[in-house]
């Protein structure tokens, strides 16, 4: 279990934060852990983690090799989760607005998203970006 910061910058431990739902010993209960775990797959470079998350009928269509490469030409400094709506373990589905920062040859830049997840069988995923109102 490791004890470093978690890179999703929660403030816990890595081993008490995103590290077991990347190695599968937990799943993640809320859209929140779900979404925090997803960016610390692509710190960690986790990508079949990115891929087992996404909503099951999009699978498919995952590109590995132009993801596994966005995650490792980066570098992932931090994540801020601005707003939360549902996304609860007793909910079905929820959002999840964020902004990941990164630095991209040398640029700090950011990706500001408002993420829908979705519940399945119990397991929370990943189903697409949506316009911010
Ligand atoms: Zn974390």
């Amino acid at each position: 279990m490791s004890s470093s910061p978690c890179p999703c910058k929660s403030g816990l431990p890595f081993g008490a934060c995103c590290e077991p739902f990347l190695t599968g010993s937990a799943m993640p209960q809320t859209a929140e852990q779900l979404m925090r775990s997803r960016y610390s797959a692509f710190a960690k470079g986790k990508i079949s983690y990115l891929k087992e998350t996404l909503w099951p009928k999009f699978q498919p269509e995952f590109d590995f090799a132009t993801t596994a490469k966005w995650a490792a030409d980066n570098h992932w400094t931090g994540l801020s989760v601005m707003k939360c709506e549902r996304g609860e373990p007793t909910d079905r589905d929820g959002t999840v607005l964020f902004e990941a920062k990164y630095l991209a040859g040398g640029a700090l830049k950011t990706h500001r998203e408002l993420s829908h997840f979705r519940k399945k069988s119990g397991r929370w995923y990943y189903v697409e970006a949506l316009p911010e109102e």
